[in-house]
């Protein structure tokens, strides 16, 4: 062994290089600097040490090492959803554990660690099979999946949490072990919207749906009639089946060239939906109440492969800089409807979206998610281009939640919310008798705490 060889072998990286196939980055190497980056563009974290994995072997190996070396372990997929930026740790990146397995007859998929939902998406439609993804097919499907997983099929097919049938795991021990309904079934019920400070998911087994055309879109007015809307909107849904899920949203478009001149520095108020019945003549029918009650500006509900589910909700796909945030309303009173369009259209609030859940979603399922009895969850979000943007929407966030407390039930959603917020909040997602159990199984599957970086749950002591 050369003498730069032999230094390099008993370096930091190089101990750990020693025992993985994937590339082992540290500071000051250019692929360092492209991989400690996030999809939200607001994190600035620097990991002592990246491990760009290749196999479950490598995470079993990097996770050995992290407790050798005394340092905790962060896992990354895309950056969605960062809670806690990876500063002084084994950041464990994930993206090139990609691999996608369908079997037709069973109507399953094996998805690796670092799957984008469109890789399922695609994959699945062209056997007419769909999973089920949220807004964005940008999400990685491992992380959404442990934090619950809301999407256009909810109301139908529940949460990508409850299609959750297996998950292969390297626990904080290093040990490589399967978890499902008879194998070591408590951690596979805290995976299953209980996050990822428990263990790193390898790959999991996820159930799809013959769905391969759908009926929605969206449809807007102006944000003069936003009462009114969201009122029709309350009745609306009261009266739909399953088949639809939907969200009522307010925009506050910035002044921007690439949008329409009705939309570009507008407000407006939109109906976004998505029915996936059989017959989607039934779906356009029970839609037609909209044009029948009022014209609209823009009436884009139509037919749509399912492969083009990403346009209802038209998110961003490149890396951004935003701030975003939740909670579960107690209902949609009144008094809730007049507080909240008062409070946000015209606001810093870009998006504010508040999705119907019920359906499936209430039904009874041994897993960690918590609120299945709250109807209605809203969503905000606010674009944060600089760090004093950043500051000012985490208080307008805040104060909006300051003054619609009265119509929360408390309760958030852990997929809404990220950053300081999450991890104050994250007792929040669970009702107390889940808390307190997350809290037992922590300290029963991670006592010392190495997965710090996911939802706040520490140990039971
Ligand atoms: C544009 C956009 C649209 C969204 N739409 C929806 C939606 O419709 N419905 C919904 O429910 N949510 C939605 N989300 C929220 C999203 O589901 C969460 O942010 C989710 O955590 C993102 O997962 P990720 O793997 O892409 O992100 P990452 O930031 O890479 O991961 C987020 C966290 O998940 C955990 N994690 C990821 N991979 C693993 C693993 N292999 N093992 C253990 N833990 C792991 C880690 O704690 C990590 O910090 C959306 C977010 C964005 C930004």
């Amino acid at each position: 062994m050369v003498m730069a060889e032999l230094i390099h072998s008993l370096s930091y990286e190089g101990q750990l290089q020693n025992r993985v196939q994937g590339d082992v980055l540290v500071p000051g190497n250019e692929a360092y600097e492209t991989a400690r980056k996030a999809w939200n563009l607001n994190v600035d974290q620097y990991p002592a040490c990246i491990l760009v994995a290749e196999s479950a072997r490598d995470i079993a190996e990097g996770v050995q090492y992290a407790r050798d070396m005394g340092l905790g372990v962060a896992v990354q997929s895309t950056g969605h959803g960062i809670t806690l930026e990876a500063n002084d740790c084994l950041l464990i990146t994930t993206s090139k554990l990609n691999e996608v397995e369908i079997n037709e007859v069973q109507q399953t998929a094996w998805v690796g660690a670092g799957v984008l939902w469109a890789d399922v998406l695609t994959k699945a439609q062209t056997l007419g099979l769909a999973p089920l993804l949220g807004s964005s097919s940008a999400v990685g499907a491992v992380g959404y999946t442990l934090g619950g997983g809301m999407g256009w099929l909810a109301r139908k097919h529940g949460l990508s949490a409850d299609s959750a049938l297996e998950f292969e795991v390297v626990t904080a021990d290093g040990r490589l072990i399967f978890t499902n309904e008879t194998e070591n079934s408590d951690l596979y019920w805290v995976l299953r919207g209980g996050g990822g400070s428990f263990a790193i998911v390898t790959s999991m087994k996820i159930k799809l749906y013959p769905i391969t055309e759908v009926y929605g879109g969206t449809i807007i007015y102006p944000a003069a009639d936003a009462k009114e809307v969201i009122k029709f909107y309350r009745e609306w849904i009261h009266w739909l089946p399953e088949d639809w899920t939907t969200s009522v949203a307010i925009m506050n478009f910035p002044p921007v060239p690439d949008l329409p001149p009705f939309l570009s520095g507008q407000s407006v108020v939109m109906i976004n939906g998505c029915y996936s019945g059989e017959d989607l003549q039934a779906g356009m029918m029970m839609a037609q109440a909209w044009a029948d009650w009022k014209q609209p500006i823009v009436n884009g509900f139509h037919k749509m492969p399912f492969t083009e589910i990403d346009s209802i909700s038209n998110d961003p796909k490149d890396p951004s800089s935003a701030k975003s945030s939740g909670a579960w309303l107690k209902g949609l009173t009144d008094e809730a409807i007049d507080t909240l369009v008062k409070n946000t259209v015209g606001s810093p609030i870009m998006k504010f979206e508040i999705r119907y859940a019920g359906g499936a979603v209430s039904r009874t399922h041994n897993n960690a998610f918590g609120h299945r009895d709250s109807k209605h969850i809203m969503q905000m979000l606010i674009i944060t281009p600089t760090a004093e943007a950043l500051t000012k929407a985490e208080a307008d966030i805040a104060n909006f939640k300051q003054v619609m407390s009265p119509h929360l039930t408390g309760g958030v959603y852990m997929n809404f919310l990220e950053g300081k917020e999450s991890r104050q909040e994250t007792h929040n997602g669970f009702l107390t008798e889940k808390y307190n159990r997350l809290m037992t199984l922590k300290a029963k599957y991670d006592p010392e705490n190495i997965f710090r970086f996911g939802f706040n749950i520490p140990p039971k002591r």
